[in-house]
């Protein structure tokens, strides 16, 4: 069987770009998957500190994570769907340990995320920041995953997973490792066209991000709806004056009419001709601020009927599986080395 897998780290609250990005695509795939796969979905809580958070809020944040994944639409009672901390299945560090070994420094050190994020974060640039691409490789590798549902952002990573596999592969054993799909496969796979990247409302030439400090640039999860609808209407726009989906020239009416056409299941294409020629940008705002508020207030809504009790039962069982599983991949990658007879 093949594996689905994907997880958004647990550092900060996950927002509406993780949502349509990365959530959405691994729901969607699990509804239409389930049966033929393992639907991974696991909280990468290692990764979660590669730059500063908040500690004494950090279990609540993971806990309320998975409420989030099940919230969104994850099937938790099909015995293929799996709900994990990376932090409980010991594997996944001891196999990024082992990958770091097979990585070149350089190619490591062309991820352009790093260099983002070591600018964003000047006065704390871990090793663990720069390392954390190899984690994600290991998370990948480990349970052979040929999907992974990812925001545009996150391609980059993919492929040097791709290329970790690759060369451990012809090194060591052709079926070492089951390759990652390519990034155009993967879009494929997700009925899309390209890579989901939804810009910052403050800075549409940027994408959102939950790590924000700038609480305008982007809409959480547990955002008040009347808030995030004011943040709709406060949206960085243009003055060209018409709506138009030029992403070039108006990021921000185009980020705006993607929000609508995702939240709403429509075609982007629909909402484009709904606006087609009009000049009235209050008008978009109002229609999006509606949908994005109803989505907000229906989702926690569903987030706070889930317990604690719940996400338990959930993790006992996808962390015995888990464990299983990387463990026997962990054994095979040792013996390939040498470590183990
Ligand atoms: P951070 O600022 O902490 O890096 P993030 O918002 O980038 O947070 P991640 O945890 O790094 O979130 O990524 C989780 C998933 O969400 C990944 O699949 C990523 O590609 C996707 N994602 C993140 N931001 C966006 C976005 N703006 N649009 C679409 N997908 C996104
Ligand atoms: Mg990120």
């Amino acid at each position: 069987m093949q594996t689905i897998l994907t997880g958004v780290r647990a550092n900060e609250e996950p927002t509406i770009g993780n949502f349509l990005g990365a959530y959405l695509p691994m729901i969607n795939l699990s509804h239409e998957h389930a049966n033929d796969s393992q639907i991974n979905m696991f909280v990468p809580d290692l990764h979660s500190f590669t730059t500063p958070i908040d500690h004494s809020k950090f279990y609540a944040q993971i806990i309320k994570g998975i409420k989030y994944y099940m919230a969104a639409g994850l099937d938790v009672d099909n015995p293929n769907v799996h709900i994990y901390r990376q932090s409980r299945v010991p594997a996944h560090c001891e196999l990024a340990w082992i990958l770091d070994c097979f990585t070149p420094f350089g190619e490591a050190s062309r991820m352009t995320q790093f260099k983002e994020k070591s600018e964003e974060h000047k006065e704390s640039v871990t090793v663990g920041l720069f390392n954390y691409p190899v984690l994600m490789a290991a998370d990948i590798l480990l349970y052979d995953a040929k999907y992974v549902p990812l925001g545009e952002d996150q391609f980059q990573h993919l492929e040097l997973a791709r290329n970790i596999a690759i060369r451990m592969n012809n090194k060591f054993d052709q079926e070492l490792f089951t390759l990652p799909a390519s990034e155009a496969e993967q879009v494929k796979f997700m009925h899309l066209e390209k890579g989901l990247r939804i810009r910052s409302l403050t800075d549409p030439t940027k994408k959102m991000s939950k790590s924000s400090t700038n609480e305008k640039s982007k809409i959480s999860l547990s955002d008040d709806p009347k808030v995030a609808a004011k943040k709709i209407m406060s949206a960085t726009t243009d003055s060209e004056g018409v709506i138009r989906f030029d992403m070039v020239n108006q990021p921000g009416i185009g980020n705006l009419m993607a929000i609508e056409a995702l939240f709403t299941h429509r075609d982007l294409q629909d909402v484009i001709s709904d606006y087609a020629g009009q000049t009235r940008y209050g008008d978009l705002k109002t229609k999006v601020a509606d949908t994005v508020s109803h989505f907000l207030s229906d989702f926690q809504e569903k987030v706070a009927n889930i317990s604690d009790g719940d996400v338990e039962r959930v993790l006992e069982q996808g962390e015995a599986y888990a464990n299983e599983v990387a463990d026997k991949k962990l054994h095979t990658v040792q013996k390939a080395l040498g470590l183990r007879k």
